[in-house]
């Protein structure tokens, strides 16, 4: 049995079953790290899952990836000086920020959801646009910190966790945590049947 992961789709325990290479772009250096893979017994599916440490289909840690965020929404840096700043690609940048901008009213729904389910009250944000998804993003980190202590983690792990790998993902049907329970912190189970594909 995996620990603490579940079939996304039964929700029965995954059991184990083998894995995957996969690169990891940390400072000042690129790694392979080996990605854990779990099967169904009901469904029969494999799941990929994914270290916090990583989001689905980005070469880059996700702390990484959250900084350069950061950088443009709440300093309003410029996408070429982030990426310089960050020792990556400008087009990789410039894709993290298409991306996060697409989904922020898919982030800043969820995360405002979870915030709510985490300790019962609303969450009030003076923001709008991206920057209030990065705010709500904080607000459900916070209380999930209050409720669950150390074991929450750093922001951008977090970020990882609830939204499942794919916090910058393209598909809208992606398994952001949603109750109130805590199955949002183990690591991210993500995809069927497929490995991860064309990584940037
Ligand atoms: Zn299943």
């Amino acid at each position: 049995m995996v620990p603490g992961l579940r079939c996304p789709t039964c929700l029965v325990w995954l059991v184990h079953w083998g894995g995957y290479w996969r690169w990891l772009r940390a400072p000042l250096l690129i790694e392979r790290i080996w990605i854990r893979r779990g099967r169904c017994a009901v469904c029969r599916r494999t799941h990929a899952l994914l270290p916090d440490l990583v989001l689905a289909r980005r070469l880059d840690g996700v702390a990484v990836i959250g900084h350069g965020i950061a950088l443009r929404v709440i300093a309003n840096v410029g996408l070429r000086p982030i990426a310089a700043q960050l020792d990556v690609p400008h087009s990789t940048v410039r894709t993290w920020w298409h991306c996060f901008r697409a989904r922020s009213p898919t982030t800043l729904a969820r995360c405002s959801a979870l915030a709510v389910a985490l300790d019962g009250s609303a969450v009030m944000l003076a923001t709008d646009g991206e920057r209030a998804a990065l705010d709500a993003l904080e607000v459900a980190w916070h209380r999930a910190q209050i409720r669950f202590g150390d074991a929450v983690g750093g922001l951008w792990r977090f970020w990882s966790r609830v939204s499942g790998g794919e916090a910058l993902g393209t598909n809208t049907t992606s398994p952001w945590a949603g109750g109130s329970g805590a199955d949002w912190m183990a690591a991210s189970p993500f995809g069927g049947d497929v490995l991860e594909r064309r990584i940037h």
